[in-house]
């Protein structure tokens, strides 16, 4: 059984001042992770002393185009982003994995913000926000500071948010001409499954049918979602009708066992990935074909 006090915020300036006079604040969004921990008592719950309830402050709620920048605020749900007709526009690739997520239920409720402070091996957000290098805005009494996803995940369900920082919004670079983006999850069932395995792609196709920055992060493959630079580094410079599918196949296999050493799930997972990253550059490639 936890004690705790509750506490809610409508403004950030309110959280802040909680986090600033208090210490063991746990924050709560949605609560679609964090409820279901406190209810299994989870080991991966750090003892709290309060439950700050962020879900009210309006300020999150928001996705804005600045700059060279699409802007989410922490708290929009995974169907606000698979509505939002900027995610459309800009980042389809936000939206397919949104929709993948969950029940009905649980998109309605899970925040995107909760979904990267999780920092779950399997957080459907993750792969496709890494490939597409969105940066995380921390706010905390003291100030701000901004990291990109990479910096910001230290391990499985670990990042480096401090004890009085807030995630307040997710930046990704808007992409330029010839990108090109994928996401496929695999399930153990159609609804409501946490993934086995999911796959981001990202690149470019140049105007001589070259790739070029492909950022390939699968989910569930790693202890944390992460880039897979070997691959990238074997598919960017080569011309679409000269790529070998298979190799390429072969290598994303190799450089997760590198990653994760052999485990009962590695023929299954090596298999499904080639399988998975071969889907993605032959789309890729026919849409390069028919430019
Ligand atoms: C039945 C079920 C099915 C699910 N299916 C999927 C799925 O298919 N794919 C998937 O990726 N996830 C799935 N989830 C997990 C979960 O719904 C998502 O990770 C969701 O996005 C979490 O968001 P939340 O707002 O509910 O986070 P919360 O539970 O409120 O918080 C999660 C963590 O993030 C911290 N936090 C939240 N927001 C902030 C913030 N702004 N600043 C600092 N810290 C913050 C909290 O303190 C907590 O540690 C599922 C969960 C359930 C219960």
């Amino acid at each position: 059984m936890y004690n705790y006090d509750f506490l809610t915020a409508l403004k950030i300036e309110d959280a802040l001042y909680y986090l600033d006079r208090l210490e063991k604040v746990k924050i709560l969004a949605g609560g679609t992770d964090l409820i279901v921990n406190i209810h299994k008592k989870s080991s991966r719950l750090p003892h709290f002393d309060y439950l700050l309830d962020i879900s009210n402050i309006e300020e999150l709620k928001f996705i804005a185009l600045k700059k060279q920048f699409l802007e989410i605020g922490s708290l929009i749900t995974h169907t606000q982003l698979i509505e939002d007709t900027l995610i459309a526009k800009y980042f389809p690739i936000l939206k397919f994995a949104a929709q993948t997520i969950g029940s009905p239920q649980i998109r309605n409720r899970g925040t995107i913000g909760g979904n990267i402070v999780n920092a779950s091996p399997a957080a459907d957000l993750l792969p496709p926000l890494i490939a597409l290098k969105a940066r995380v805005e921390l706010v905390s009494p003291g100030g701000k500071r901004e990291l990109t996803l990479t910096e910001f995940l230290s391990g499985p369900y670990q990042t480096k948010l401090q004890e009085n920082e807030l995630l307040t919004t997710i930046k990704i670079p808007l992409l330029n001409e010839g990108y090109l983006a994928n996401f496929q999850k695999i399930g153990r069932r159609k609804s409501l499954a946490i993934a086995r395995l999911s796959l981001a792609l990202v690149t470019r196709i140049d105007s001589e049918n070259i790739f070029q920055d492909s950022r390939i992060v699968p989910g569930s493959a790693t202890p944390y979602p992460q880039s897979f630079p070997v691959t990238e580094g074997a598919v960017n410079g080569k011309r679409t009708t000269d790529l070998n599918l298979e190799e390429i196949g072969e290598i994303i296999a190799k450089e997760m066992i590198s990653i994760t050493g052999k485990r009962w799930s590695t023929p299954y997972k090596s298999k499904a990935l080639s399988a998975l990253v071969i889907r993605a550059l032959k789309e890729f490639i026919s849409k390069a074909g028919t430019k």
